[in-house]
């Protein structure tokens, strides 16, 4: 199926011939049944399959490994969660550091992984660079956000402030005016992992149905066109594409997320640049931003999704002038001298959000269900813990990981994860809050903007964010 090699440059660039694996055909009766094979599910399969070997296990995927999110990411693995703050922040300071600690400890899980199966996905683990450059008030919110972590008890060997020349050994940018470097990140060639974790879980033992898209699931049973699976346990992990399984779309959205890539640069430019150890970098700004030296020395670049009426899903991925343009716009104005560089490569995806904006790890032992998503843009490690949380949730194991705060023990979906609102409410919400992101950040890049001007965009905005997250438990 050559169309999947173009659906990012990550899957562009394997060395692949995508001959999907064989579908699904009749019944199948196994321990456990999972829909997708990204990430979520590829790793619940191989921590289940490492700690019991003797469990039956098959995935059904409705196109191919890595199809969906896991083959397309911006290849940022961090060792944190979306809205960790707020979770860790609420927990007994005594519990705090075994938290901060695992969640820290997840990029060298991933490598520990990647050694063992001998999966080759350019991991490099150099941290990431937060900067400040394009307007002041980013300096004044990375402190602020400093403070906060401090204040959560993250010293200077989690998050440390450098200053503008100190940033300058790591990467160069236009206007620097300091960055938050945290050492827990890795890069990595996202479809490499995928692909090579698919590979690895098959080795194992677990079978990988391609081409099978389910199309009706219920507790014990995963129902695809031409067959099923039955199995004392269902683990759906389509995250982006909940709205496929009802009434999962009720509680993840469909967010959308775009990269683009240029052509390989010469070392020359690189040499100007910086990134020598793959870091990852941002400019922190609510464009969201994140960027990688990949390591054929291309950089990849992406910032601010969408969101379409209905929680509608985009298929179709070939950017608009306009989508290019504002993250060539964005990248342009941190490295001028790439401002008119040859893209080569543009796409995007779909990602889940959860309505309290934080992932949730979920056993129904009632129902047979374990679920593990709404990661937000933060899903690369996020999908690694939630693996092996569900792996032992399934087996009953206590264990550090399945004793956190985002994880949800024997509740059902509909009693414990937030639903979204209802129609017209996430798109009027979703299109109010990304204008005033737009709005603060024109007026903030502009020097010229005056001080009452600055500050009211930047309330505008700062509400806009608190009352997207209001009442969120
Ligand atoms: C453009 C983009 C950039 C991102 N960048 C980063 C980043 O740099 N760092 C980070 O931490 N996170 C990032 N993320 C988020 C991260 O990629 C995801 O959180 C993570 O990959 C989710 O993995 P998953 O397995 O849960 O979902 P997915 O990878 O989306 O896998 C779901 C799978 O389910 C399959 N499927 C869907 N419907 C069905 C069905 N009915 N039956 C069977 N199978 C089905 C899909 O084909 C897909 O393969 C990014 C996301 C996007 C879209």
């Amino acid at each position: 199926m050559s169309a999947w090699r173009h659906i990012s440059l990550w899957m562009n660039q394997l060395d692949d011939d995508f001959i999907p694996r064989p579908a699904l055909e009749g019944t199948l009766e196994v321990d456990v049944a999972i829909a997708g094979a990204g990430y979520t599910g590829l790793w619940t399969a191989y921590y289940l399959k490492t700690r019991a070997p003797h469990l039956k296990i098959a995935i059904v995927e409705a196109e191919t490994a890595g199809f969906g999110a896991s083959g397309r990411n911006g290849g940022w693995l961090m060792g944190n969660l979306l809205g960790e703050d707020r979770l860790v922040g609420a927990l007994p300071e005594a519990q705090r550091r075994e938290t901060w600690d695992l969640l820290h400890g997840i990029p060298d899980e991933v490598g520990r992984v990647l050694r063992q199966e001998g999966i080759d996905c350019d991991y490099r683990k150099g941290g990431v660079l937060y900067c400040a450059a394009r307007y002041p008030e980013q300096e004044r919110r990375l402190r602020e956000h400093l403070g906060e972590l401090r204040r959560l008890g993250l010293g200077e060997e989690d998050y440390r402030w450098l200053s503008a020349a100190e940033l300058n050994q790591q990467l160069r940018i236009a206007g620097p005016l300091g960055a938050i470097h945290t050492p827990h990140c890795a890069t990595i060639q996202p479809a490499k992992l995928a692909r090579g974790l698919a590979r690895a879980v098959e080795r194992l033992g677990v079978q990988l149905f391609e081409k099978s898209r389910v199309s009706g699931w219920q507790p014990g049973v995963l129902r695809t066109d031409r067959g099923e699976l039955k199995a004392s346990w269902v683990v759906p992990a389509v995250e982006g594409y909940a709205a496929a399984l009802p009434p999962l779309g009720n509680f993840q959205l469909p967010v959308q997320s775009m990269l683009v890539a240029t052509e390989p640069l010469d070392e020359a430019v690189w040499a100007e640049i910086g990134l020598e150890r793959g870091q990852a970098f941002s400019e922190n700004s609510r464009q969201v931003t994140y960027g990688q030296r990949t390591l054929d020395n291309r950089l990849a670049f992406g910032a601010r999704g969408g969101y379409r009426f209905g929680g509608k899903l985009r298929s179709d991925f070939s950017l608009t002038d306009a989508e290019v343009g504002l993250r060539r716009y964005l990248f342009g104005e941190l490295f001028p001298q790439l401002k008119d560089v040859r893209i080569s490569h543009t796409w995007g995806g779909n990602l889940g959000m959860s309505r309290r904006f934080h992932p949730h790890m979920l056993i129904d032992r009632r129902n047979g269900i374990a679920l593990s998503g709404g990661y937000g843009g933060e899903g690369v490690g996020a999908t690694n813990l939630g693996g092996r949380t569900l792996a032992d949730l399934i087996l009953g194991r206590d264990s550090l990981e399945t004793r956190q705060p985002w994880v949800i023990h024997e509740r059902s979906m509909q009693d414990s994860l937030r639903a979204w609102e209802p129609e017209p409410c996430r798109w009027l919400g979703y299109n109010a809050i990304i204008r005033s992101f737009v709005f603060e950040d024109e007026v903030l890049a502009n020097p010229h903007s005056p001080a009452w001007r600055r500050r009211l965009a930047e309330k505008l905005a700062a509400g806009m964010e608190s009352l997207m997250t209001w009442k969120v438990g």
